[in-house]
């Protein structure tokens, strides 16, 4: 299912990402970017060990990432050309800006897709997984985050995809993108 909104293409697909053609996609990393279960397991799985070691690099550098903030790698033997790592917040109640956390790790992966020209990008249902956040919370989260940043009109950033993986997710996202003409 596709939308077209002030000429970005936003498009909710049922899949696994690691098999996207997009130009990046996102990984929803732990802060230790070392990998882990989930997505993040996949991915690394996938696209072999030139992932990780620029995320050994990246560690060295700064320590790991942050809550909410993003970095880049090469996307090694995927056929993605980045993937972008955020690290999602894992759910409390609420009651640890879990929801302004997620919604960093929408807008700072964005950003960054900005500053490398990326034209496509995959994200997964960040923290939805492992990390326990309510699906229909998270899924209005990411979808006003690209649409803030859509409607910002300057990044190069043309097609956005929601890559859900379970059929749950997959009907949240379908009902919450209709709501937003
Ligand atoms: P988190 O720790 O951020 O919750 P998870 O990897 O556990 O991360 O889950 C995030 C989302 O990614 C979940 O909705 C999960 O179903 C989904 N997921 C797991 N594997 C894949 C995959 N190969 N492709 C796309 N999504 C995936």
């Amino acid at each position: 299912m596709e939308f077209e909104f002030n000429s970005v293409y936003i498009e909710v697909v049922k899949d696994d990402i690691t098999k996207s053609k997009l130009d990046c996609i996102v990984n929803a990393a732990n802060t230790s970017l070392l990998g882990g279960g989930g997505v993040d397991g996949a991915i690394h799985r996938a696209g072999g060990k030139e992932i990780v070691t620029e995320c050994i690099k990246i560690r060295e550098r700064q320590g790991g990432c942050p809550v909410g903030e993003a970095v880049i790698t090469t996307a090694g033997k995927l056929d993605a050309k980045f993937v972008i790592h955020t690290v999602g917040p894992v759910w409390n109640n609420g009651l640890r800006n879990e929801e302004e956390k997620l919604k960093n790790c929408y807008l700072n992966s964005l950003n960054l897709a900005n500053q490398y020209h990326i034209a496509s990008i995959a994200f997964p249902n960040i923290s939805t997984g492992i990390y326990k956040f309510p699906k229909k919370k998270a899924a209005e989260i990411a979808v006003s985050s690209v649409r803030e940043i859509i409607e910002g009109n300057n990044s190069s950033v043309r097609r956005i995809q929601f890559v859900c993986f379970d059929d749950e997710n997959y009907h949240i996202y379908l009902k919450t993108i209709k709501g937003l003409d």
